[in-house]
């Protein structure tokens, strides 16, 4: 079935995401992208504000796990620092990785979320595997392709505004009468 890459919610940075939102959403595994999601391409290793983010996910009852397309030993040296599990090559939109992960760890996939900077990819892929996909906006935008990247999702972002928008509306609407 055709699948729309609109995000279940948008937000500017990881940051943004409390892993108080997550309980109320039933999530307890979250699935992280890791180039420009939880670090910029470069950087080699996790800042102080990222591996306290962590942290307070896992105070909170929630299991963050890597799963990034990227190939090398990046994934596997973030998740050795921040002490938790990875997939690295996951071929992002493919679902088959995810699948198959969610059956080892017997996760179901209404208590899964996926948190990306890039609609084709990561929320893509949460949407075809049937969970909850969180888009934020890559931290780096310096490279003139990642602009470009970023560029080509806009109808996807807009369309999330939009369907916020209309559902801001409607709730006021059922407050009002
Ligand atoms: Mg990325």
């Amino acid at each position: 079935m055709l699948k729309f890459p609109v995000p279940d919610l948008m937000l500017g940075s990881i940051f943004e995401l409390k892993p108080n939102r997550l309980k109320k959403m039933g999530v307890t595994l979250l699935l992280m992208d890791l180039d420009n999601t939880l670090a910029a391409y470069h950087c080699p290793s996790p800042s102080v504000p990222l591996r306290n983010w962590i942290d307070s996910l896992k105070k909170a009852g929630i299991e963050p796990f890597i799963f990034s397309n990227s190939h090398g030993n990046k994934a596997e040296s973030f998740a050795h620092v921040l002490c938790v599990d990875f997939i690295n090559r996951a071929r992002k939109p493919e679902t088959k990785k995810l699948t198959e992960l969610l059956k080892k760890k017997g996760f179901s996939p209404k208590k899964t979320a996926i948190i990306g900077d890039q609609v084709y990819t990561d929320v893509l892929c949460g949407k075809m595997a049937g969970i909850t996909t969180i888009a934020i906006r890559p931290i780096d935008m310096s490279n003139p392709l990642y602009f470009l990247r970023f560029a080509l999702e806009i109808p996807f972002r807009y369309a999330y505004k939009r369907r916020l928008r209309i559902t801001k509306k409607k709730e006021k609407a059922s407050v009002k009468h």
